[in-house]
């Protein structure tokens, strides 16, 4: 990635200005630029190296038919709207006619939500399902459902659910279709976005903060892909982590009682029935 030449190159910058005084504004925004574009187009590098399907199946077909207008929930913004970071926007908008800058119904909607949004970041939305272009997934796309998931002590430790989208997300009930390439591609995607944007980890710490809170007051234990490739439970209330297996992640909604009727390719890759999940 490009992320050190860019810093060896602003180290090379400072010293140079030392010399140079009275160009440092003209450098200054020279390299201002420079950064801008640089970072931008490093989505391009970002986007390949975190490209892996979560599932060896279209989870999308999965949930989609529980959905009203068959699309699935994740892609649906009635359900989740997308979010860029700016420089994501700006890359994407040069690149891609797939999305537009996201409008609600109403304008109240469209403040509301807006207004959610954490600072540096645009909502936004694509042309729908059938027309995805998959190398122009925005990192949210790619990341979905699945946040990273930092400690009390402020460590990236590995990835934990939107639990909010468990009643309508095939991959939350079924976390033992999660491909271990996948995992380390997330894994790897959000060490450099936290290395470039060390504000995404304090925010993420706040939504990890706000899962053990929920968590703790449901009594329940919080699933979490470790980056050494395990899976493990966590406690809510002293952070300990428990061996354990996605399977045994508890259902939820339509799909607990789809568990009962898996589809026919599932009792082949240690689906719902084979694996014994509740
Ligand atoms: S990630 Fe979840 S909501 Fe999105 S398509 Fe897959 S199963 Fe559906
Ligand atoms: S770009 Fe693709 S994956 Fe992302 S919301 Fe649109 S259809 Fe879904």
């Amino acid at each position: 990635m490009k992320a050190i030449i860019i810093d060896i190159n602003f180290a090379t910058f400072l010293e140079a200005l030392a010399t140079t005084g009275e160009w440092i504004p003209v450098l200054w925004y020279a390299l201002w630029l420079a950064m801008e574009r640089m970072i931008a187009e490093d989505f391009a590098g970002l986007y390949a190296c975190f490209h892996a399907p979560i599932a060896n199946v279209d989870c999308g077909q999965r949930c989609a038919p529980y959905n009203e207008g068959d699309a699935p929930f994740c892609c649906d913004t009635r359900h989740a709207v997308p979010a860029a970071y700016l420089v994501e926007w700006e890359y994407l908008e040069q690149h891609t006619d797939l999305w537009h800058v996201w409008e609600g119904k109403t304008p109240e909607l469209t403040e509301q939500l807006r207004a959610q949004a954490p600072d540096g970041q645009v909502l936004i939305e694509c042309k729908g399902y059938s027309l995805c272009q998959r190398d122009f997934r925005s990192l949210t796309c790619r990341a979905f459902p699945f946040f990273p998931y930092i400690t009390r002590q402020g460590q990236f430790v590995g990835l934990s659910c939107y639990w909010e989208y468990e009643q309508c997300c095939w991959v939350i009930n079924n976390l033992q279709v999660v491909s271990p390439l996948y995992v380390e591609q997330f894994v790897q995607a959000f060490d450099w976005l936290f290395t470039r944007m060390p504000d995404e980890l304090t925010l993420f710490q706040h939504f990890s903060r706000r899962m053990r809170r929920v968590f703790g007051r449901r009594h329940r234990l919080i699933p979490l892909f470790h980056r050494d490739g395990r899976f493990y439970k966590i406690s809510p209330r002293d952070g300990r982590l428990r061996r354990s297996a996605p399977e045994k992640y508890p259902k939820s909604g339509v799909y607990k009682i789809a568990a009962s009727l898996p589809f026919p390719d599932e009792l082949d890759q240690g689906g719902p029935e084979t694996a014994g999940a509740s």
